[in-house]
């Protein structure tokens, strides 16, 4: 007897949906256990398996059919195994159930609202238009606008007569402003009518209410409109959210932005009369995983009218992508954390339309970098881990700081191991805080750090911007990427310079809110363990206390110029990494090495270099280079450091007083830190 006590509770469902359930029941035995958690999230069938009056009469959408009888079997159990069949976004839920339990009337989108949707009876659309769709099923009418294209034809609401005349039919005011007067209207003019024009469709009564959509609301209302024209969208906004007339309508506001930050303040202070709802970017697998499914399936599995892409298209993938669809498309989906569902679109599309062109490994790569970095516009630089690598091997291209390199493979063995457990997660530290001179190898062992570590490394670029709005915007678009890209190590260069101390730089407002912003979503507990920050400074006096606090950058790493040994290593791993081979005395290394005193990593790979180059030059061999006692001296003889000797010591003193855990110096180091610390 088969165990039904967990049995999702399927009511009463139209006909269509019971036989597609019994089918994937049969198939795959979906009513119990996993795959009913999966597929019925709240243990019920999703609402547009339910059908009802909310959609539409519920009529088996037309996919369906072809999905029963044609997809490609492994991608059928793939869609089912994936939990694919709940479909609708919890933005999409958010919005709906918002406005049937009337908790508001203005809705503000943002977020990935650029992106596409999944739709049960469409397919993919790009989010406004599922917005749209689904709002035909409850509205009468549906009405859009933008700058650009202003008033859109009206979309007729499902249950809507078809002798029922437009609601611009008989307005007041000519939507277009007619022809002639469209020509003569300033642009301010314009938007000032269209203004008058929602609010005249908005005053009216409907019985099933209209659903006004707003695109790019950013570029209505901008953060730096000192223009009191500008004003007047905002405004209006303000009203209808608290307006007892807009409450007793059946009328819905949806207001789309891309990021909060792009609007006036004003707007965002008001928040609290209207319902903001953040649409995510694809944070899991699983909704990439089955775009992708559905990309590759095809019309067969989903219509996808909505999307660039058309036509379903097989695949090519190299054989470290596994074997079989269902396997490949894992990996695939695994390997593109980051990206959204336009993003990997472009992906497909780009390897299409090279016909020699494989999905692989570096590919995958190049193109994902590419791709965020596009999408941030250029502040946020991800990459990939090297797969397979292990924490040891990771930190190979380091030479000396063996101390640091050892607490840092134990921190990324922890961070393995942490899984799910909430105290491994917790001992974690949230920041780590790398200080010391230019040259030392911060920016190479927070790399490398990532690396041991298996997870991306993104380097967050410089977020101030001269314009009004725009850092907070970058910071906001890039701290969403982060989001969707965990687990993973961020590094930020120069921290005392891109953030500085709170109340400091020429418009200390904007700095306070960046800082604000950035504490805030590093004490997010649902982050913990899952992205680890780096920030790397050479004047650690210029650090604001606060970020130093504990539970932010909680572990400082001292970062020295290397001692005898670090330098022996430092200069053996740059001829390594030139397949250069040693062929020095101990003479000679003594020499070298009593030469390089002082001397930063960076300028010992300079050393390196100079001594392979050397040896190149006289006409030896281009492959297996052998360095020797004579290349090194001509080396050394062509390369003086910059004389800012003075300037590193002070900047190593800052560092070591700053040093919180004492095991990562070395014995005189902990001298020298002591000295400093009582003041000698
Ligand atoms: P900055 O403060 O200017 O950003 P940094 O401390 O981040 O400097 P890196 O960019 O990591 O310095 O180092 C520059 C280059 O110097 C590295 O790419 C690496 O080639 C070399 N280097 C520095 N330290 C080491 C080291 N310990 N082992 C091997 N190479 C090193």
């Amino acid at each position: 007897m088969e165990d039904d006590t967990d049995a999702v509770d399927l009511g009463a469902l139209p006909r269509w949906s019971e036989r597609l359930i019994d089918r994937l029941d049969d198939e795959y035995g979906i009513k119990t256990g996993d795959l009913a958690d999966r597929n019925f999230s709240d243990g019920r069938p999703p609402r547009w398996l339910r059908g009802g009056p909310t959609d539409g009469g519920g009529d088996a959408p037309d996919w369906i059919q072809s999905f029963c009888l044609d997809a490609d079997p492994a991608v059928r159990r793939l869609w089912v195994e994936e939990g694919f069949l709940s479909t609708d976004p919890p933005w999409l839920e958010t919005l709906v159930t918002g406005d049937e339990a009337d908790v508001a009337r203005v809705f503000l989108l943002t977020g990935n609202v650029d992106d596409y949707a999944f739709s049960p009876d469409s397919g993919y659309l790009p989010a406004i238009d599922r917005i749209e769709e689904n709002a035909a099923k409850r509205k009468d009418w549906v009405i859009r606008y933008s700058l650009s294209n202003g008033f859109e034809r009206p979309v007729r609401g499902e249950a809507t007569p078809d002798d029922d005349p437009s609601p611009f039919d008989d307005l007041e005011i000519d939507p277009n402003g007619g022809d002639a007067a469209t020509r003569t209207r300033s642009p301010q003019e314009a938007l000032d009518g269209d203004v008058r024009v929602m609010e005249e469709l908005l005053e009216r009564s409907y019985d099933g209410g209209i659903a006004l959509i707003v695109d790019n609301l950013h570029l209505l209302s901008p953060p730096d409109s000192a223009n009191v024209n500008q004003n007047v969208v905002t405004d209006a906004i303000k009203r209808w959210a608290r307006s007892p007339s807009m409450f007793q309508s059946e009328n819905q506001v949806v207001l789309l932005a891309g990021s909060s930050e792009g609007l006036t303040r004003d707007l965002r202070s008001a928040s609290s009369h209207f319902e903001t709802i953040d649409v995510p970017r694809p944070e899991d697998r699983g909704d990439r995983l089955k775009f992708l499914a559905a990309l590759y399936a095809g019309a067969r599995v989903v219509p996808m009218s909505g999307i660039r892409l058309d036509g379903a298209t097989r695949p090519r993938f190299e054989d470290r992508f596994g074997s079989g669809i269902a396997e490949q498309l894992r990996t695939l989906a695994e390997r593109t954390s980051g990206l959204n569902l336009v993003g990997l679109e472009n992906l497909v599309l780009r390897i299409n339309a090279d016909e020699e062109q494989r999905f692989t490994t570096e590919y995958v790569k190049r193109a994902k970098r590419d791709q965020l970095a596009q999408e941030s516009g250029g502040i946020l630089e991800v990459s990939e881990p090297d797969p397979g690598v292990d924490p040891e091997s990771a930190f190979e291209g380091v030479g000396g700081l063996d101390a640091v390199k050892e607490r840092l493979i134990r921190i990324s063995d922890l961070m393995e191991r942490a899984g799910s457990s909430e105290t491994v997660r917790r001992s974690l530290p949230s920041g780590l805080l790398f200080l010391g001179p230019p040259g030392t190898g911060k920016t190479l062992v927070a790399r490398a750090f990532a690396n041991a570590c298996g997870v991306n490394f993104a380097e967050l670029g410089n977020i101030r911007s001269m314009y009004v709005g725009e850092s907070e915007r970058n910071l906001s678009r890039a701290l969403d990427l982060i989001r969707s890209l965990t687990p993973v190590v961020v590094f930020m260069d120069e921290i005392d310079q891109t953030m500085g101390r709170r109340g400091g730089g020429d418009d200390s407002g904007v700095d306070r809110r960046l800082f604000a912003r950035i504490l805030q979503f590093m004490s997010d507990p649902e982050l913990d363990g899952q992205v680890i920050w780096i920030a790397a400074s050479n004047e650690p006096t210029h650090i604001d206390p606060a970020l130093k606090r504990a539970g932010r950058f909680d572990l400082t790493v001292p970062f020295v110029r290397p001692d005898t040994e670090g330098r022996r290593s430092i200069l053996r791993v740059h001829l390594r990494d030139r397949n250069a081979s040693v062929d020095l005395s101990a003479a000679d290394w003594e020499w070298l090495l009593d030469r390089t005193a002082g001397f930063t990593g960076a300028e010992l790979e300079r050393v390196a270099k100079e001594a392979v180059w050397t040896e190149l030059s006289v006409g030896g061999e281009t492959e297996n280079v052998s360095v020797d006692g004579d290349s090194v001296r001509a080396a050394l003889s062509a390369y003086s450091p910059p004389a800012n000797r003075r300037e590193f010591r002070r900047m190593e003193d800052d560092a070591l007083v700053e040093v919180t855990s004492v095991d990562m110096l070395t014995e005189s180091q902990r001298e020298r830190r002591e000295r400093l610390v009582n003041g000698e």
